[in-house]
């Protein structure tokens, strides 16, 4: 079952306390798709500029991501900049160029209009609604968003969220989307506006899981070594969706296999930092990823083993 993914591909220029990365491959669309690429065939559609190196492909395609609908424009490809404080809990943004992104007006290619899964990167709301107009009714569209849409065009974000089943935001887009500080009566209030699952990143503290169920919680992996945060929300949702659409393909989607996509995402998540941009979801294996997963279910379990 191919998931259709929407979003930035991007330069990006990190620096952290421990060093700094010049012009790597970023945006949300890539993270999302080589994270996906361990469970489903992957297409994606995005825009880069005539500067976007074939290194860059070459990486993208390696991981078998179907790369028909990523349009290549005259002018530069887009170029985020973030400095990390040194917990790395916070980020600051010291730049961000859109270039061609400025001009991106998602086509979707007929090959990809019937794919049951659709993850709609953090893009204007509008946008988002154009690529669900151009796909016959997917099973699952999963959707990112940011400060920048919620402050900005808050209608047409809500109109865009009465079509979206999953949402992924982190807890300070939570509080700002709902009015509510409390988590849990902001979760109520944005499965009001549409999504029936909602996903609240926190970090380095995991992530909360509200469905009509009821409340999920995982914590992110402890690791020794967390090197570059960059991306690990859409490596997260990458690994979420991507085992989702993986798990329907031989069944039903019930609160059990959300549950464990929760674990799927934030055991991607946890490899995506331990290395600057895509470094690590690259040369990762799907060995790696299952050993991972069951040290997860070993932290995470605390009745007899
Ligand atoms: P995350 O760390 O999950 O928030 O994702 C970081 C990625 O988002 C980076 O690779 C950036 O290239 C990309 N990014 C940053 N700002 C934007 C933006 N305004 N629109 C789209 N993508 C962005």
């Amino acid at each position: 079952m191919p998931i259709l993914v929407v979003g930035s591909v991007a330069y990006d220029t990190v620096e952290t306390p421990f060093g700094r990365a010049e012009r790597v491959l970023g945006g949300s669309a890539s993270f999302f798709s080589v994270a996906a690429s361990f469970f489903v065939p992957v297409n994606l559609v995005g825009v880069v500029g005539r500067d976007f190196g074939d290194k860059e492909l070459a990486a993208l395609r390696g991981r078998g991501i179907d790369l028909e609908g990523l349009e290549r424009m005259d002018g530069q490809t887009f170029h985020w900049q973030g400095k990390y404080s040194y917990d790395l809990n916070s980020r600051e943004t010291v730049c961000t160029d859109l270039n061609v992104f400025e001009f991106f007006r998602p086509k979707i290619p007929e090959r990809y209009r019937r794919s049951e899964y659709v993850f709609l990167g953090n893009i204007d709301p509008v946008l988002q609604r154009e690529v669900l107009d151009q796909v016959d009714r997917p099973r699952l569209v999963a959707c990112d968003t940011m400060n920048f849409w919620i402050e900005g065009k808050p209608e047409e974000l809500k109109k865009t969220l009465a079509r979206v089943d999953v949402l992924l935001i982190n807890d300070a887009e939570a509080r700002q989307l709902s009015g509510e500080w409390n988590i849990v009566k902001a979760a109520r209030a944005i499965r009001a506006m549409g999504p029936r699952t909602l996903i609240v990143k926190k970090g380095e503290h995991g992530v909360l899981m509200f469905t009509e169920d009821g409340s999920f919680a995982a914590p992110a992996y402890p690791l020794e070594e967390v090197f570059d945060p960059t991306g690990a929300g859409d490596t997260f949702a990458g690994g979420f969706v991507g085992y989702l659409a993986g798990a329907a393909s031989t069944g039903s989607v019930d609160e059990v296999v959300l549950r464990r996509a929760v674990i799927m995402g934030s055991t991607l998540a946890s490899f995506c930092v331990e290395a600057f941009s895509l470094d690590r979801l690259i040369r990762l294996t799907r060995a790696e990823i299952d050993d991972r997963y069951r040290l997860f279910k070993r932290l995470t379990h605390f009745e007899s083993v």
